[in-house]
């Protein structure tokens, strides 16, 4: 990058940043907890939500908001646990920014609900450096990617405070080498906690949720 390019960026981070801490005092002020979820595409960040929120519904309001470049179909499929639903369309960008989320949250009740899914756009690289105003984030690897995605995008190991290796149920059929996998995930950041799940056999959710639920617990006390 030159040194333009480089001021460019930093200006947009800056204003990201600004935008993140007005998302963050918002969610705050009406004791909304939010999970910001990053993956590839197709490592199953839908489908986890379809799995994770008939389970959390009971007790907590949710709302999500989805990103995506085109269609509104991930939204249509959440539509159904009649819960408030956002799909935000990027066009060509490839992750959210934090003023996606601040204009949609003006429109929605904030005093109704308790727990706020972002599903990023599927990309591992920059929605892992935008902040959102989050309380955390939530990686997801799948077993189809490969064992290298640790090591080659370390970023959302990094920056996330769990990650999931999803898809395990296609362990058998693939060449995926778990103890490579792990050994990477421990030189980038020896203490997250990783949870292996099988939406398909349903397999890991539980614990999965169990920990969600605990980091909810910790932040409303
Ligand atoms: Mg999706
Ligand atoms: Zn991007």
């Amino acid at each position: 990058m030159s040194t333009k390019e480089i001021k460019i960026y930093e200006n947009i981070m800056k204003a990201n940043d600004s935008i993140a801490g007005q998302v963050r005092n918002l969610l705050s002020e009406n004791d909304i907890f939010s999970v910001n979820f990053i993956s590839s595409p197709g490592a199953g960040k839908t489908s986890l939500l379809e799995n994770i929120i008939p389970q959390l519904k009971n007790d907590y309001n949710i709302a999500v908001i989805v990103g995506d470049l085109e269609t509104a179909r991930d939204a249509e499929r959440l539509k159904k646990f009649d819960i408030e639903t956002i799909q935000i369309n990027t066009g060509s960008g490839c992750h959210l920014d934090a003023n996606m989320i601040y204009n949609p949250l003006r429109d929605i009740n904030l005093n109704e609900i308790d727990l706020l899914f972002i599903e990023n756009i599927g990309n591992l690289v920059c929605p892992t450096a935008f902040d959102l105003g989050e309380n955390i984030k939530i990686g997801l690897f799948s077993v189809p990617e490969g064992d290298d995605k640790p090591i080659k995008y370390p970023l959302i190991l990094r920056n996330s405070n769990a990650v999931l290796l999803n898809k395990i149920d296609m362990m058998e059929l693939s060449d995926f080498n778990k103890e490579s996998f792990y050994n990477d995930i421990k030189k980038i950041n020896p203490q997250i906690p990783v949870f292996e799940t099988s939406i398909k056999e349903n397999k890991g959710l539980d614990e999965f949720i169990t920990w969600l639920r605990q980091q909810i617990k910790n932040y409303i006390k």
